[in-house]
């Protein structure tokens, strides 16, 4: 992140401690990374004006830290009102803190081929909210801006660069996937 703020470069250094320290250990990552990123969504003044940035037409993922081995990456995910993800899952661990305004994950279990996914709850974000993701136990969702009229922003930190990774989308009614990459909204300053 160019004119990173020190709170950010703070838990930097702890979340590559925690993850040093958990040497694959995924719980220990989520738990210890999850304490951290909760104090980090606590406080709202740190996030430079051009990773807070909406677009008109798609939500926006700027790319704010990259593990230099690839161990884990962290996203400012900004949400135009509205806006929405198609179902999709990681593959990696996943944790999300919310910043500002409020996000809404439905939770999917893929079907039987040419069936609809199963729907597996859903779960609403407000600021200062931590939820983690695993493949282990489920990481199909759906997530939108709980807002029509707001801009929402949540912190998510992925077990490994998540812009490079070949995952997947859904298609609700049929379960049928295709492969997608991500990339991040911020690819020209990388
Ligand atoms: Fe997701």
């Amino acid at each position: 992140m160019n004119n990173s703020p020190a709170c950010f470069d703070h838990f930097v250094r702890e979340f590559t401690r925690v993850v040093d320290e958990a040497t694959g250990d995924e719980a220990q990552v989520l738990a210890k990374g999850g304490a951290l990123l909760a104090d980090l969504v606590s406080k709202d003044e740190w996030l430079p004006e051009q990773y807070a940035q909406p677009h008109p037409q798609y939500y926006q993922q700027y790319l704010l830290h990259a593990d230099p081995d690839n161990r884990f990456s962290v996203v400012s995910f900004v949400w135009g009102p509205g806006q929405k993800t198609p179902v999709h899952n990681h593959t990696v661990w996943a944790l999300i803190g919310m910043l500002r305004g409020g996000e809404r994950a439905e939770n999917f279990a893929l079907g039987e081929p040419g069936q609809p996914m199963r729907a597996l709850g859903v779960d609403v974000l407000s600021p200062g909210m931590v939820e983690s993701l695993s493949p282990t136990t489920g990481d199909i969702h759906r997530v939108s801006n709980l807002y029509e009229d707001q801009v929402s922003i949540s912190i998510h930190v992925y077990g490994g660069n998540i812009g490079r990774i070949s995952r997947h989308v859904f298609d609700a009614q049929s379960s049928a996937l295709k492969p997608f990459i991500s990339g991040y909204s911020n690819e020209s300053e990388l």
